[in-house]
Order: structure tokens, then C-alpha cells, then sequence
């Protein structure tokens, strides 16, 4: 038998030559289209695109629910939204906010929240997208008054996304640890407030120090300078009110 190479087989009829150039051409622009694509998105709209193919979305019941909860690794679930500051006309392209970011209490002390929140910077890192969140604890509470301690990660999406237990927001001392966590984290504190602060008691605002924002490098200095203010309370209206 007689064995015929590709390349000869090619240089013998070149209409096989030329149909392999043209799919070639085509790969390359629809790599090219893909890329401008990319390029034209928004640092928000990357970071959501990226968090869909990076995390699973949990499913309650087997169903994916159409909110914009995320599961990282096998124990956290992180909610992610879009967020809108006031005083930064672009900050819904470059800010997204994350709502909470919980682990299994069962699976803690092993560094899981820690890895997840690095995911979420490294998205951020790759997008030019800033992450806002305000640091507060919480837990599930099945009766009102203590804590519930979550054991699996399938109970944990229940409790997140069919909101049948309340939420109890947990003392000082855990802000603190919080505080430490995502300070050492590489998170700087930033002002999330608006002008509804001016509509409520001083006493219900969270101070400063545990509004955070990640600001990668990568960021836009021309959107960032929108935002720069609100890294320094003393300059900040809603802070001073
Ligand atoms: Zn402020």
C-alpha cells in the first residue's frame, strides 16, 4: 500500500491548499472578532463574563437560579453585583460589589475564604475591575437568636437563596477579625455611601473603616480619579455630614 503525506497530498491538489488558508484566515478573525470584542466590554461586564466561566453556579433543587450567586472552590458562595456610586458617573463599569462571601462553617480555618477572595481579586486583576463590600459578619440563624453553624455546602445554598432563615449580624470583635482579614488582604477602606445616608441617623452608618474597595493596578486612572475621593473620609460629603 502506498502511503500519501499530507503535505504532498496538499502540494498535489492546491484547491485543498487554499480551502485550508481560507479556514485559517477565518480562525484568525473570528480570534481577532473575539478579541475586539473583549476590548470593547466593559471591566464590569468582563469581570461577570469571567466569573461565569471561572465558578459554578449553584443550584438550589437542581435548578440554576438567575441571580448572581457564585460558588468558588467547594465550600464558598459568593454573591456578586453590579453597584452604582454616586459623584462616579463610570462606576458601574469598573466597580462590582460583593453582596457576601460565605463559607462553610464546618469547612472553616483552613484558609478557604482566604483563597476564594483571591480568586475574586485575580478576576478583578484581569478586568481592571474594582470589588466594593462593606465588612460585616453575619450567619444563618434558624430560630431568631443564635448562630446556626452551616455543615455542607448544599445547606448553604438553601439558606442563601431561599432566604427562609433570618440573618443575624454578628458582634464587634468579629468585625474586627474581618476588618484584619480583608485589610491584610490588600483591600483599602473606601466610603460606599450615597446621599441616603442623609436621610437616616448618624448612628446606623457603618463607620469608615469597614467600607472596602480592591482597586487593582490594572484599573483605568481616568475612572479610579472618579472614586479617589471616597478613599479619604475627611474629604468625603456623606462621611461629614
Ligand atoms: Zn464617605
Amino acid at each position: 500500500m502506498k502511503h500519501i503525506g499530507v503535505n504532498l497530498w496538499g502540494g498535489a491538489d492546491a484547491w485543498v491548499a487554499e480551502e485550508a488558508r481560507d479556514l485559517e484566515q477565518l480562525a484568525a478573525r473570528a480570534r481577532q472578532s473575539q478579541q475586539d470584542r473583549w476590548r470593547r466590554m466593559t471591566p464590569s461586564a468582563k469581570f461577570f463574563s469571567l466569573a461565569a466561566e471561572r465558578f459554578q453556579v449553584p443550584k438550589l433543587y437542581g435548578i440554576a437560579p438567575a441571580s448572581t450567586f457564585w460558588q468558588i472552590g467547594d465550600w464558598t458562595l459568593a454573591q456578586i453585583n453590579s453597584i452604582t456610586l454616586e459623584d462616579a458617573p463610570d462606576s458601574s463599569k469598573f466597580l462590582v460589589h460583593l453582596q457576601s462571601l460565605y463559607v462553610v462553617d464546618a469547612a472553616r480555618g483552613k484558609g478557604e475564604g482566604k483563597r476564594s477572595l483571591e480568586q475574586i481579586k485575580q478576576l478583578a486583576d484581569e478586568c481592571g475591575c474594582g470589588v466594593t463590600l462593606f465588612a460585616q459578619s453575619f450567619a444563618f440563624s434558624k430560630d431568631d437568636q443564635l448562630p446556626h453553624a452551616v455543615q455542607s455546602f448544599a445547606e448553604l445554598v438553601h439558606a442563601s437563596l431561599e432566604a427562609v432563615w433570618p440573618i443575624l449580624y454578628l458582634p464587634e470583635w468579629d468585625a474586627d477579625c474581618l476588618r484584619f482579614f480583608y485589610s491584610s488582604s490588600g483591600l483599602v477602606n473606601m466610603c460606599l455611601y450615597g446621599s441616603w445616608v442623609y436621610g437616616r441617623p448618624k448612628e446606623e452608618d457603618l463607620p469608615f473603616d469597614r467600607q472596602f474597595a480592591y482597586l487593582p493596578k490594572s484599573m483605568n486612572p481616568a475612572w479610579r480619579s472618579q472614586i479617589e475621593h471616597r478613599l479619604n473620609p475627611a474629604l468625603c460629603g456623606f462621611c461629614n455630614r
